[in-house]
């Protein structure tokens, strides 16, 4: 770890590597030779080309993205596609929406602003979120155009193990928090999509993959700048990109090549949990939020059950070189998000002081 650095916990913004931050300062002022920095470069010059260029191919490499599916880079973040989503894909103005938790709750409040016949297919809200449904609770419509899920719950703790059977229907997918975590097969998803500012890059923008066929038919409101077709025209440069931010994704993504893609992301992200829940499994004082077969490799959520105790616990893991742990007020407690760019060492350092303060508080 690099010297006077926290091991930040954050839902997001989150944890870059150490080795595109200083990759980042080492080209800082001068990229490439251009004599400029990346962040005073126009985006149409050719050393700027060259870097949305290879972020794409990059990300295309290493998610193993099919011939088939486009990626677009569009501003609003993930809640700006809440609503481009209903903008560009409604055919019928029916759709699906499961609501496994807050970020899937607001897209499904978006939707029903731009089509007609929004369902609730399926939720959990009864276990205040705490799990994920089975096949059997959901009434998923055969007309609809399309289902949207929320694949990893930040604020909750809880991820899709496996994908609802959504039948011809195409599944849209929010997967900011868990995108590159592991291996996807993208030919499963009609779209998928994810605010960049958790696993891939600093705050700006959306990753959206969609499949070609899905690209055309934007409802005639859609703002320019979120209509697929469009930006997938422009190579998503109908309007000035978020330059940094798609440059430090680049870095992320060429991070990623070189320690072996997300099959070796997903042997570190599997360890990391394991050492936090086999934890959490093995002791009384801290209570996992989420249900054993519901749980989230990125998000970590428990509590004590005394919420005094929660407040200690956040303040002296401050204290002990640890920043971010406090959880969402919708779910209390503490909540540990351990993304790609997290260290073993950091869950270890975590584990290590959970066992201390257990100790000493029980
Ligand atoms: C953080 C998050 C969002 C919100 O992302 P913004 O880019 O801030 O709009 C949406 N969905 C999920 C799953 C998230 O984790």
């Amino acid at each position: 770890m690099i010297e006077n650095r926290v091991y930040n916990f954050s839902a997001g913004p989150s944890i870059l590597p150490d080795e595109v931050l200083l990759s980042a300062r080492e080209n800082l002022l001068n990229y490439e030779g251009s004599g400029m920095s990346v962040m005073e470069m126009s985006h149409r010059s050719k050393v700027y080309d060259k870097i949305i260029t290879e972020c794409i191919a990059n990300l295309r490499d290493v998610m193993n993205i099919p011939d088939n599916y486009k990626v677009l880079f569009l501003q609003g973040g993930a809640t700006g596609m809440f609503a481009a989503i209903p903008l560009n894909i409604s055919r019928t103005g029916a759709a699906d929406y499961i609501v496994t938790g807050n970020f899937s709750n607001i897209a499904y409040q978006e939707a029903q602003k731009y089509m007609k016949d929004v369902r609730l297919a399926g939720t959990t809200r009864d276990d205040n979120f705490s799990r994920i449904p089975e096949q059997s609770e959901l009434t998923l419509n055969p007309d609809a155009d399309y289902v949207h899920i929320c694949q990893n719950n930040t604020i909750f703790g809880t991820t899709w193990h496996r994908l609802p059977d959504t039948g011809n229907v195409p599944l849209v997918a929010d997967l900011s928090s868990c995108i590159l975590s592991e291996p996807v097969d993208v030919s499963k998803y009609g779209i998928i999509y994810a605010g960049v500012q958790k696993n891939m890059a600093p705050a700006g923008f959306a990753v959206v993959i969609v499949r070609e066929d899905l690209l055309a038919g934007a409802q005639p409101i859609c703002p320019k700048v979120w209509d697929f077709q469009l930006q997938a025209k422009k190579n998503s440069m109908l309007n000035t990109p978020p330059t940094w931010s798609i440059y430090i994704c680049g870095e992320v993504l060429k991070w990623i090549k070189s320690i072996g893609g997300t099959p070796e992301l997903q042997k570190r992200n599997q360890r990391k949990a394991a050492l936090l829940y086999d934890y959490l499994d093995s002791q009384t004082f801290y209570k996992p939020s989420a249900q054993k077969d519901s749980r989230s490799m990125m998000n970590v959520t428990f509590r004590t059950g005394d919420d005094e105790l929660d407040k200690k616990f956040v303040a002296e893991s401050m204290e002990a070189g640890m920043t971010n742990l406090k959880g969402h007020r919708l779910v209390g407690g503490m909540r540990a998000s351990i993304y790609n760019a997290m260290p073993y060492e950091g869950v270890e350092y975590l584990v290590g002081f959970m066992k201390k303060f257990a100790k000493e508080n029980a």
